[in-house]
């Protein structure tokens, strides 16, 4: 039995329209609870709240004000808990959420409470849903980013691997999307500062949006003793061909003590 942490970013989670990606958010359910039927213990990370409130108010677009942007939280964040139950009980699976904010983590009583909290729900055979607090995290105190979080949660309760689904198949030397020789790296086995620069784009013309948060977190989690697997989200399948040793997307190896 393995516990595998899995993040899930908001432009896998949504249409271009900005309503929620049905038949994405259905196969990822479907797989996670397969593993957790296996005898897995999941836990999922989520973004979207801000995303799917926006779409569901029908804003024309993200807030830029900090009320703005709460309040879609509110909105989206249970939309999206709504259609993860729903989900998930279609394939035999209770959820929970968890509203997490840094301070949860820093405080030491806080994060006593927090894992005491996951464990009771690994207790119960439940999935724990996770996403940052965004309703009262502000910007002082805010991880601000779910990759972040995701590697802070693995840590937190020891996950053996953290897989990060998003929109590019992993971490190219370049941005695949403008060079078309760009090449994807397999295998990092130590973050250095040339596997930063290809995430931030300092070196070749661009790095791939967003890669930058994805690789200080597999840095994170690979300093606890955790893999991380960064690929692409459309194919939650893949979690499986992953997990019998395919070669997909970017693995960062765990630190050895
Ligand atoms: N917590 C934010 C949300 O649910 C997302 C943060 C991120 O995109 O990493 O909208």
């Amino acid at each position: 039995m393995k516990t595998f942490v899995f993040k899930v970013g908001t432009s896998t989670l949504i249409h271009p329209s900005g309503r929620v990606n049905l038949r994405r958010m259905e196969q990822l359910c479907k797989v996670l609870s397969d593993l957790a039927n296996e005898g897995h213990r999941v836990v999922l990370v989520t973004s979207g709240a801000i995303g799917v409130g926006v779409g569901k108010l029908r804003l024309s677009g993200r807030p830029d004000d900090t009320p703005g942007k709460q309040a879609a939280a509110t909105v989206g964040q249970s939309e999206l808990m709504f259609l993860y139950d729903k989900f998930f009980s279609q394939f035999g699976h209770i959820v929970g959420q968890l509203l997490i904010t840094k301070e949860d983590v820093q405080d030491e009583t806080r994060r006593k409470n927090l894992t005491g909290a996951f464990d009771k729900l690994f207790h119960y055979g439940a999935i724990p849903i996770v996403n940052e607090n965004d309703a009262v995290a502000v910007d002082e105190i805010v991880y601000g980013d779910n990759d972040s979080l995701s590697a802070v949660v693995a840590a937190l309760i020891h996950a053996d691997t953290l897989f990060i689904l998003t929109e590019t198949g992993g971490l190219y030397d370049a941005n695949p999307q403008l060079e078309p020789s760009a090449k994807l790296i397999s295998v990092v086995p130590r973050v250095t500062d040339t596997i930063r620069a290809y995430a931030s784009g300092s070196i070749s013309t661009v790095g791939t949006g967003g890669m930058s948060t994805k690789v200080q977190a597999a840095d994170f989690a690979a300093r606890a003793g955790i893999d991380t697997y960064v690929f692409c989200g459309r194919r939650p399948d893949d979690i499986y061909r992953i997990l019998s040793g395919e070669s997909i997307g970017t693995h960062f190896l765990a630190e050895k003590e």
